[in-house]
């Protein structure tokens, strides 16, 4: 039996082992699964209620590391980190994504020669401003195992000097997990009158540090966002209720505030809006998913497929291009051709690791 530790700590981190270590339980892979929560995201409503409906398995290690700023909880995730790999003597570290979690993981198992998989290894946003994409260029450098979704973000570490014999294109984790679960989605549990969600409604997500951590831009945003004519639901992040009552932003009429919502309710609310704005990354290809058009409100994305198809469209943070965009992407008919892989991400994961520890090539991370 081969051990394999997961290092996790954020609300999109969690849909995306979920469809691993489900992969790893039900595809004999003879590997033992050890997950660590840093405790990046605490809230029951964003991490809990994700290992429940998921039904990912308790984590063996919660650090309840959260709340501090990004060099402290790196930091302190590092050490936690070091003191579980070193007695338990994993055969390799996978990580997701481009939180601190991630770096955290890669750069504690790096230090004592644990290898590293990379899982959606390869986006860029080319914006060094963005703390996530420090994360994700720095763990993908130290990474063995690089677990690409596309083409693209393939070329990506090609054009930064990474050997063609590490990566592996596999798909997207998301996309398999919108199939499995889509069956299960749900409607949420909110005080908004149900009635709203009968009509037209456009969804909303904001939760990235560019624009909560920036007054301007954040009111820009809601600006446009109440110039909309369409009922919005915005299931809240934290950070940015915060924000919004710091500053005393007043919010329009047509959008309908929500606590965050688990997975199933996000699902469900997806499928049904006739929009999504955003500026998550995930949420950006759960659009696509479920052909629902989406603004994303930054200057940039990862996910320029999206884009290029037409399904996306970059408003940043302008209320004039927030609405000009409602405007161009109404009727927006998506090709079929899939983007993000045929849904086996998962297995496709477990099948690289295998072939990764049967080589016996167990190299050191990064070289
Ligand atoms: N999500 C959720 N409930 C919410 C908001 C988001 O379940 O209230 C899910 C969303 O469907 C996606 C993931 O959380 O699967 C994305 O997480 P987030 O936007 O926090 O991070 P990002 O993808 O930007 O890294």
């Amino acid at each position: 039996m081969k051990k394999l530790i997961t290092i996790v700590g954020a609300r999109p981190q969690f849909v995306k082992a979920a469809v691993v270590s489900r992969a790893i339980r039900e595809h004999k892979s003879g590997i033992q699964e050890i997950i660590v929560h840093t405790g990046q995201h605490y809230d029951p409503n964003m991490s809990d209620i994700f290992f429940h409906e998921l039904d990912i398995p308790k984590p063996h290690f919660h650090l309840g590391i959260g709340g501090g700023s990004h060099g402290k909880n790196t930091g302190r995730m590092i050490e936690k980190i070091e003191e579980i790999l070193l007695p338990e003597k994993p055969d390799f570290l996978l990580v997701y994504g481009d939180t601190d979690s991630t770096l955290a993981g890669a750069i504690a198992a790096s230090k004592i020669q644990v290898p590293i998989a990379h899982v959606e290894a390869g986006l860029r946003s080319y914006n060094r401003k963005m703390p996530e994409e420090i994360n994700r260029v720095l763990t993908d450098h130290l990474s063995s195992i690089l677990l690409t979704p596309t083409a693209h973000a393939s070329r990506n570490l090609h054009k930064e000097g990474i050997d063609d014999s590490k990566i592996r294109i596999v798909g997207d984790t998301m996309y398999d997990a919108v199939l499995y679960y889509g069956e299960h989605a749900k409607a949420p549990t909110t005080s908004v009158d149900m009635d709203v969600f009968e009509k037209d409604y456009a969804l909303c997500t904001i939760h990235r540090a560019e624009n909560t951590d920036d007054t301007a831009r954040l009111r820009e945003i809601l600006q446009g966002l109440a110039s909309l004519p369409i009922s919005i639901i915005l299931p809240m992040h934290p950070r940015t209720r915060n924000r919004i009552e710091t500053a005393d932003i007043q919010l329009g009429g047509n959008i309908h505030v929500i606590e965050p919502v688990g997975y199933l309710e996000m699902i469900w609310l997806q499928k049904r809006a006739s929009l999504i704005l955003t500026d998550s990354g995930g949420v950006q290809k759960e659009a696509y998913f479920h052909k629902t058009p989406c603004i994303t409100l930054r200057d940039e994305t990862e996910w320029v497929e999206l884009v290029d198809i037409g399904a996306n469209m970059l408003a940043g943070a302008d209320a004039e291009k927030i609405v000009s965009s409602f405007g161009k992407l109404s009727g927006f008919s998506f090709p079929d051709d899939p983007i993000y892989g045929n849904g086996d991400a998962g297995e496709q994961i477990v099948d690289a690791l295998q072939a990764y520890m049967n080589s016996g090539d167990t190299h050191a991370p990064g070289n």
